[in-house]
């Protein structure tokens, strides 16, 4: 049996659920992702917000023929690409269901799979992540770096992020007010939503291969995202620097003593190649911490800056009454029943 948000037990009430979609040059993928969806949510009511992140094909096209003839389908279109993380929080931005899903335009994201979180989140779960039992028609190369990924986030980062989980989350309205009252800027989601805790469960899945098109992650996206997902979460590369310093510095205090006795005892050789593999090593060391201080001074310099995390263009068939949070959080009390 489970408790409802406010106390009595009982299933949750569902007034509307918000299907929240990121969607850039997707032409051929989108319309079999409309008729999935509302096929999959026959008997549930809710809104299908699409977030166009700067689309350069015909998609801008296929959303606004979408939103005329189903007012179900908000479209937000961006001002240019902002980046699928940004575009998924544009989307959630302007969702109003009291339950949210977030999930990707190719069809990767089964939205059957929708139904099995709701029921979770009717028992009460307030955050439900799908997890992938399996991949279908994904790269070697990309499920390589995806599991080194997250071997690497699960050493370095404070979140525990269960491996295989991506960005499709069912979310309460409760949980999704405290994640859009983080506006940073080099956003990784998935974390964000385990941060803000609540209650979490997990929903087995098997992640299909791409309907149509390829993927829009280029190998610097994906780069990008991998140091925004553990500069967000993690300070230890900066901690790992410091150790190293350390670590070499007493190298170099015990090597002193030990060319002072070798001088003293005259079996010293002058070695030019050993001073220049040191002095190499530790320009590069050096080089490298400097670096990683570099990535984090640089994410400080964009949030101190304050812009807007994103821009739009125009809305289609979003209600007046949705503001979205940038660049003010939104207050929970006033969100909550719209669209009843
Ligand atoms: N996407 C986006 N902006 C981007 C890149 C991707 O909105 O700059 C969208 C894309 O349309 C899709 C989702 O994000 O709906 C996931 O992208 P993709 O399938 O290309 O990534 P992959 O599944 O290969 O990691
Ligand atoms: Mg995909």
């Amino acid at each position: 049996m489970s408790t409802s948000v406010n106390g009595e037990s009982g299933p949750r009430p569902l007034a509307l659920l918000s299907v929240v979609a990121p969607v850039y040059n997707e032409e051929a993928t989108i319309d079999e992702f409309y008729s999935r969806v509302c096929s999959a949510l026959e008997d549930v009511r809710f809104e299908l917000v699409l977030v166009d992140d700067g689309s350069t094909d015909t998609t801008p096209a296929a959303l606004d023929r979408l939103a005329g003839v189903d007012p179900r389908v908000h479209v937000v279109f961006l001002s240019r690409n902002f980046g699928h993380q940004t575009a998924l929080t544009a989307g959630l931005d302007h969702a109003r269901g009291n339950a949210v899903v977030m999930l990707d335009a190719d069809l990767q994201d089964p939205p059957e799979v929708i139904l099995r979180m709701l029921d979770q989140w009717r028992a009460g779960c307030d955050v439900v992540y799908a997890v992938r039992e399996q991949r279908e028609g994904e790269s070697r190369f990309k499920l390589a770096t995806a599991n080194w990924f997250y071997r690497l986030f699960d050493k370095l980062a404070q979140v525990d992020l269960q491996h295989n989980s991506g960005d499709f989350r069912l979310l309460d309205r409760a949980a999704l007010n405290a994640l859009l009252s983080m506006r940073e800027r080099n956003r990784f989601l998935r974390g964000m939503t385990v941060w803000v805790g609540y209650r979490q469960a997990a929903v087995p899945y098997r992640r299909d291969a791409r309907y149509a098109g390829h993927t829009k992650y280029t190998l610097p996206k994906m780069m990008k995202f991998s140091l925004d997902a553990i500069s967000s979460f993690s300070h230890r590369p900066l901690q790992l620097a410091t150790l190293f310093g350390f670590l070499i510095s007493t190298l170099a205090f015990v090597a002193i003593p030990v060319v002072i006795v070798l001088r003293i005892l005259g079996s010293y050789l002058p070695g030019f190649s050993s001073i220049t593999i040191a002095v190499l090593l530790l320009g590069g060391i050096q080089l490298i911490a400097i670096g990683i201080i570099g990535e984090y001074v640089g994410r400080i310099y964009d949030e101190v800056k304050g812009r807007p995390l994103y821009l739009v263009r125009s809305r289609v068939n979003v209600p007046e009454d949705v503001t979205p949070a940038s660049p003010l959080p939104p207050v929970a009390a006033d969100r909550e029943g719209i669209g009843e």
